[in-house]
């Protein structure tokens, strides 16, 4: 199986070796195993074939996390067309980037989904486009079609055959390339550091579309064990869901963590998730805090890793490693990702890093004369190996000379009660070059902190005099991307500035 050079292949010799064992289960209780997933892709692959889709076609699809997606992306595998994979959350002018820079013939969506006519917006966005996409909508099931007719399976795994999305955290989302042996370097590094068993349920609770979900769905296969695909993450309905299909492995960022932690809060002394028995996850910083009380109160393991789009598992705690470096480090890399760390930025190398970016001028610039990326991420490696992320490039403000990170301060402002989420931004500064803002996401009912109280709260935490923010902005909603909740400090900068 670990031989399996491409994503279709790998999935093919899942399905002789356990063709029963159930692949993928979702919320309303459908489920199809191994076998049926290929059989399935199979026939929507000839289903595609038939409207012209060929190998080398570039097919855009922006779908919720439900079967038929994954179905979709194993089928396009299967043709050895060149996906790009496009979150739901995604409007017009992001879509009709992602279709344009990619030159896609063809734009998968679902229709009416969660309100919004995702069908209407394709065709808005196409008639923006000097070569527009054919627009397929799924709603009401996949293109379906005889297999025998196609043409084989792509043999070669180093094709680029996937464009990601970057989030757009630090300027204008980034298309990066990925191959079929980057996808499963990648997912063999994630399952490598859970170990997951054949008797594990594992979940995919976030966007399919993003660079996660089809290293997930690898580790499904290299290990034979299913997930629960969750379209609408919706409290309290999805517990159930979890409950009922006895999930042992859930996660996504640090957002939900936090979110499982309230609802065991609720009931106290009552095992929240009783088959839970890791929760996984990465793409934020993970308060130290926020790790011992997971871990104690929901009565479960927790790693937590780096990845990024371009190398979408970096590193990730194992669940055999110590409270203090799961609490306090990101892991260690697997032997497949190497990491140099020049003067303070992490650089990759390795087979679960991409080949570029869409864009050659991003491609020349991000990559040294040796081969590793640049991540424009802060860190350092502790003796043992374990990572240490301290901030990003673009996120350290320079104050009167002296270089703050942002990071840092928000840890502490994290521990305040009264305080739900914090960012800090550098705003610019006639005097001082850049000036520290915080701004404070306040849970509800709680009093409007001041900027007397906080800078108090911050200098008894221990805090650098110099580096106490001097404005205080209070919101009730940090501006969010729409991947993985991240905080858009562009955004904010924007606004405050
Ligand atoms: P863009 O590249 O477009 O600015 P982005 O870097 O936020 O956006 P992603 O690829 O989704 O887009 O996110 C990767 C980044 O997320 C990493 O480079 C890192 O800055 C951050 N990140 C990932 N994991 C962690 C983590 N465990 N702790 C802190 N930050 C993390
Ligand atoms: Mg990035």
């Amino acid at each position: 199986l670990g031989r399996a050079v491409t994503v279709w292949e790998l999935a093919v010799r899942r399905a002789e070796l356990t063709p029963a064992a159930p692949a993928l289960l979702d919320e309303a209780d459908r489920r199809v195993s191994f076998s049926g997933l290929v059989t399935r892709a199979e026939r929507v692959a000839a289903g595609l074939h038939a409207l012209g889709v060929r190998p080398a076609t570039t097919v855009a699809w922006q779908l919720p996390t439900r079967i038929g997606s994954v179905v979709l992306s194993l089928a396009l595998a299967r043709l050895g067309a060149v996906q790009t994979p496009v979150i739901p959350g995604y409007r017009d002018r992001e879509v009709a980037h992602a279709l344009g820079a990619t030159d896609a013939r063809f734009l998968v969506t679902p229709g009416v989904w969660q309100g919004h006519d995702y069908a209407a917006m394709a065709e808005r966005t196409a008639r923006t486009l000097p070569r527009p996409p054919v627009t397929l909508t799924v709603g009401d099931g996949l293109p379906d079609a005889d297999p025998a007719p196609l043409p084989p399976p792509p043999a070669e795994g180093d094709a680029v055959r996937w464009i990601y999305w970057t989030s757009g955290t630090s300027a204008a989302p980034k298309g990066v390339l990925h191959t079929d042996r980057s996808l499963i370097a990648g997912g063999s590094c994630l399952a490598h550091a859970l170990a997951p068993r054949p008797d594990d349920v594992g979940s995919i609770a976030f966007p399919y579309a993003h660079v996660g979900g089809v290293d997930y769905l690898v580790m499904l296969l290299l290990y034979g064990f299913p997930a629960l695909l969750v379209e609408r993450f919706t409290l309290p309905g999805v517990l159930d869901a979890y409950r009922r299909h006895r999930v042992t492995i859930a996660g996504g960022s640090t957002a939900f963590y936090a979110l499982f932690l309230a609802e065991q809060r609720k009931q106290p002394g009552r095992r929240l998730l009783p088959a839970l028995r890791l929760l996984c996850g990465g793409g934020a910083a993970l308060p130290p805090e926020l790790y011992y009380e997971v871990t104690r109160e929901l009565g479960c393991a927790l790693t937590h890793g780096y990845g990024m789009t371009e190398a979408p598992m970096i590193t990730m705690g194992s669940p055999t490693d110590s409270d203090e470096n799961l609490a306090t480090t990101e892991g260690r890399p697997p032997s497949a990702m190497e990491i140099r760390v020049v003067d303070g930025e992490i650089r990759l190398r390795g087979e679960a890093v991409c080949a570029g970016y869409l864009d050659p001028r991003q491609t020349a610039e991000a990559f040294d004369a040796d081969g590793f990326l640049r991540t424009g991420d802060l860190g350092y490696l502790t003796p043992t190996g374990h990572l240490v992320l301290t901030g990003r490039r673009k996120d350290v403000i320079i104050r009167k000379g002296e270089n703050i990170s942002a990071r840092e301060i928000e840890e502490l402002l994290y521990a305040h009660p009264a305080i739900h989420d914090a960012a800090v931004i550098g705003l610019p500064d006639p005097e001082r070059g850049e000036r520290v803002c915080a701004v404070l996401e306040q849970p509800p009912g709680a009093p409007a902190l001041t900027l007397t109280e906080v800078t108090g709260f911050l200098r008894a935490a221990g805090l650098a005099r110099h580096k106490l923010p001097e404005q205080l902005e209070i919101t009730d909603a940090l501006p969010r991307n729409a991947t993985l909740g991240k905080v858009l400090k562009g955004e904010l900068r924007q606004r405050y500035g």
